[in-house]
């Protein structure tokens, strides 16, 4: 017998006291990714190294590596002094490649300075395309030619008519999240904007100034700014179009440093910016962060990281291996994000208890279907994890976790959070 059933309601807009969505995946509190540009990192070695430390437990220049799960990004033509796909060597070109397949590095970082016509970016495409290497992240870097932002980041990647217009090969390639330029102080996403955490005491004037900037920005977004739309509503993703009518879906970044969105944004001063107060912040206000940073901008080569930014490393890789941050890649965070918007979710009362059925809309022609890989970590809260079972578009989920109480005092289910696989070379 059918007692609630209300699959078009939207989840957040469920009455239905039986299922509630967990805002990140059980047991976290808060969800991370870091988002590094790659601009002047010196070689392939930093590169690799920092990658590692980041993504393995093994002995690095650095000490044993976090074991965290972190993307980095890639571009193509730039010049010859900065690692680049074009620049580096076979081996390096295959570290890339293996470290696309595996989903470590996740994001295009445009196509590079010196990439200024369609045709840099359709020899790029060809090149990943031709070893299977699939990339669904853009982000736009400096003022390469080939971004998609007009106003911040100068670029013409999506008008239509100019020479570096490559916008439908882009997406047609595979690309769908796009970052252009938006940059917030605010430690949390998704979650009801709040300025806390923004001004230092120690430092009044510089972080009060960062503080009313930050507030400049909402308020313009109240007042229907384009350009500070997102810092309104303070959610990681919206749906944007392109200037040649493709839709994609934008995301912001958050640099939280007291000194300003551009400040301590590089290796050499991540540790000044992963600040334990920084991450009880995130934790409390059980929000998102997609980090910009530029990691491979480091002192000495030999050791990428300095003594402060390990520390902040292992500060953050305490918060995971807690259970309190989801330190994930810019991908799957957004992936998951995506998840939380799209899903509906209804429930049954049937002879096995409860039955949550998930389902997700098909793809449209400016949107693919979201990928069942994005619905990782979905966790429900339910009264009876024991007499819960799930079936995602009609499909019986066979590995549903079942989760004790959390902080709130309340059981759940999940689905598997799988980890990304480090490539062996
Ligand atoms: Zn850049």
């Amino acid at each position: 017998m059918i007692l609630d059933q209300a699959p078009e309601m939207k989840t957040s807009q469920r009455t239905d006291a039986s299922v509630q969505l967990r805002a990140v995946p059980y047991p976290y509190r808060a969800m991370l990714a870091i988002c590094s540009d790659l601009d002047e990192t010196p070689d392939r070695h930093v590169y690799w190294e920092i990658v590692r430390f980041l993504n393995t437990t093994a002995e690095t220049a650095m000490g044993p590596g976090v074991g965290l799960e972190v993307g980095n990004t890639i571009y193509f033509d730039m010049p010859p002094d900065q690692f680049a796909y074009w620049n580096t060597d076979d081996a390096g070109r295959e570290m890339i490649r293996a470290l696309i397949r595996s989903g470590h590095v996740d994001c295009l970082h445009s196509y590079g300075d010196l990439a200024t016509t369609r045709e840099h970016a359709a020899r790029a495409l060809d090149e990943l395309a031709r070893h299977d290497c699939r990339l669904q992240v853009w982000v736009d870097h400096g003022t390469a030619a080939t971004n998609f932002d007009p106003d911040i980041m100068q670029g013409h990647g999506d008008e239509v008519g100019h020479e570096a217009y490559h916008a439908d090969l882009t997406t047609d390639y595979g690309i769908q999240y796009v970052w252009r330029g938006r940059v917030t102080s605010t430690i949390g996403q998704d979650v009801r904007p709040r300025l806390r955490g923004i001004f230092d005491g120690a430092h009044p004037v510089a972080s009060g100034r960062t503080l009313l900037k930050e507030a400049a920005k909402h308020r313009l977004a109240r007042a229907g700014n384009a350009k500070y739309a997102m810092h309104g509503p303070n959610e990681t993703l919206r749906h944007a179009t392109l200037r040649d009518g493709r839709g994609v879906y934008e995301f912001m970044r958050c640099n939280p440093h007291w000194g300003g969105v551009s400040s301590c944004d590089q290796g050499r001063h991540i540790g000044k910016v992963l600040t334990p107060d920084m991450l009880d912040h995130l934790i409390e206000r059980e929000g998102t962060c997609v980090l910009y940073t530029h990691l491979g901008k480091v002192d000495d080569p030999r050791m990428p990281f300095g003594e402060d930014a390990v520390r902040a490393f292992h500060r953050l890789a305490d918060a995971f291996h807690s259970g309190q941050i989801l330190v994930t890649t810019t991908r799957r965070l957004l992936g998951y994000r995506r998840a939380v918007r799209e899903i509906d979710v209804g429930s049954v009362i049937d002879d096995k208890g409860l039955h949550i059925e998930v389902t997700t809309k098909a793809g449209t022609a400016s949107s693919a279907a979201l990928p069942a890989a994005d619905l990782a970590g979905l966790t429900f809260y339910v009264p009876d994890p024991t007499r819960t079972h799930m079936t995602v578009a009609g499909v019986a989920v066979p590995n549903l976790k079942r989760n004790a109480s959390d902080h709130t005092g309340q059981a759940s289910v999940s689905l598997p959070w799988p980890s990304l696989e480090f490539p062996t070379r």
